[in-house]
């Protein structure tokens, strides 16, 4: 048995019942086979098997009242997952599916995304099983202080910064610096990113991920010869990630044909109104249903999941994890699809991948396409560590200049280690990289 599918089946092993990160243990090493043959020092030192254990999983009680005078009691969790290239970084997810195997996979995969945007970031995960639907604002807000009252403790400019994630948007993050501003009696921009402009965060953060979604895509298309222009589009999701997607794809001429909640899809013939469904989404925080209130040319299906079977050129999955498995794949590549590019989180299962990659569809895989996000994090960091704000121009210009890189270095990633035309083994191995040689460098830790 190879070193790679030793250090595999020893990490499935030794952490029964967490099936999400052992697809995501799953779908980086086994692309990592030819840089462990070029660079022996790897295995010598152990690196794949400290880089499967994170540095800590930190998991905590989050006690909160609610409007009826009830105590109720959520879980919180922080995953230090590595600090090799800079200060533990990845997002807060708010979800009742939260648990240690989710976040795992998401602070394992984010190690490597940082790595790609190049900038001194490590990777970590955390969040709560707390269910955000349905709560008040006074709720929500209490909710959010008591989880920061444990937080506070693991998190620091030069230590840990957490952002948002599903359930977490720059209201969220508003009360947990407020929350953390206070317990530090000082103004500890640098702690947290996605935070408000009033309160140091930075132009296009909120933008960010759905936007250099496209820039990727878009990269990606003209490299392969295709104009994104007059393509048509389907969008899962309709959170912060799949609106900006839209806006920005609608900004470049693709026609946004559909979009989703957990709830069903609504398909808008002419194109998806992009402000109607900031309103509904933003600002009225109300289910997807309502979109044909407004436009009544639309239709809706309370299946979220057969979202996928509408014909379109682009794919882009931006809601959760595996929400495409083989029969959804099976259909797009039936369908015509051209291209998939993932905003969210490994959103497509191992199979579904293969599937995409063996019937040639131009494939653009989450760690690399949805890096955006954290990239523009990374910009706030540098903008909260020099006190100062760039215009929106000037993040906005980094941001799709970080994409386009980040596209580049995978696409020669893949074909320097003999797998050509596989962006998900490129990024993979790319962001592999820049980690492992900082871990060489630093000793065994
Ligand atoms: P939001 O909470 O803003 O939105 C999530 C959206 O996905 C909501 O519309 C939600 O619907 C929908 N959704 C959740 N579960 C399902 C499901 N099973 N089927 C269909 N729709 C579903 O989260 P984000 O937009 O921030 O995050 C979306 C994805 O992007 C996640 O995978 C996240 O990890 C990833 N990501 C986010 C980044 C960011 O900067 N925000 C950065 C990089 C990745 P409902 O309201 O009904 O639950």
């Amino acid at each position: 048995m190879s070193y790679v599918r030793d250090v595999i089946e020893k990490t499935i092993k030794s952490t029964p019942r967490e099936p999400e990160f052992h697809q995501a243990v799953e779908e980086v090493l086994s692309c990592l086979e030819p840089v462990m043959d070029e660079k022996p020092e790897y295995q010598e030192a152990a690196i794949l098997e400290r880089i499967v254990e994170p540095d800590r999983s930190i998991i905590f009680r989050v006690p909160w009242e609610d409007d009826h005078g009830n105590i109720q009691i959520n879980r919180g969790f922080r995953v230090q997952y590595n600090s090799a290239l800079g200060p533990y970084k990845g997002g807060l997810r708010f979800h009742p599916s939260v648990n240690l195997s989710i976040l795992k996979f998401l602070g394992f995969e984010q190690i490597f995304k940082n790595s790609l945007t190049t900038l001194p970031m490590g990777g970590a995960k955390g969040g709560s099983d707390f269910d955000p639907k349905g709560k008040s604002e006074k709720e929500i807000m209490r909710f959010c202080q008591s989880f920061t009252n444990e937080l506070a403790y693991l998190i620091g400019a030069d230590l840990d910064v957490p952002a948002g994630d599903i359930g977490v948007g720059t209201r969220e993050i508003g009360y947990m610096f407020g929350q953390y501003k206070k317990i530090k009696r000082g103004y500890p921009a640098g702690a947290l990113t996605g935070k408000g402009i009033t309160s140091g965060g930075s132009l296009v953060r909120t933008q960010a991920t759905g936007y250099g979604l496209i820039y990727f895509l878009d990269e990606m298309l003209k490299d392969h010869g295709i104009n994104i222009k007059g393509k048509t589009a389907v969008i899962s999701g309709s959170g912060n990630v799949a609106i900006y997607a839209c806006e920005k794809a609608q900004q470049l001429g693709a026609k946004v044909l559909a979009m989703s909640d957990s709830g069903g899809y609504v398909y808008a013939p002419d194109g998806i109104n992009i402000e109607i469904m900031k309103k509904i989404k933003e600002v009225d925080r109300e289910r997807i249903e309502e979109y044909l209130k407004y436009d009544p040319s639309a239709h809706y299906c309370d299946n979220c999941k057969d979202i996928w079977t509408i014909k379109c050129d682009l794919a882009l999955p931006c809601a959760t994890q595996n929400e495409i498995t083989e029969a959804e794949a099976a259909k797009l590549i039936e369908n015509g699809v051209l291209c998939v590019a993932e905003g969210a989180n490994m959103p497509s299962s191992g199979k579904a991948v293969k599937l995409f990659l063996e019937n040639r569809v131009i494939f653009g895989p989450a760690k690399a396409a949805n890096a955006g996000g954290v990239a523009t994090s990374g910009l706030e960091m540098s903008q909260n560590s020099m006190r100062l704000a760039w215009s929106f121009e000037e993040v906005d210009k980094r941001l799709n200049q970080i994409m386009v890189q980040i596209y580049h270095n995978a696409k020669n990633a893949a074909l320097k280690y003999g797998y050509e035309g596989n962006l998900l083994a490129g990024a993979n191995i790319a962001g592999f990289i820049r980690v492992a040689d900082a871990m060489l460098a630093q000793g065994v830790l």
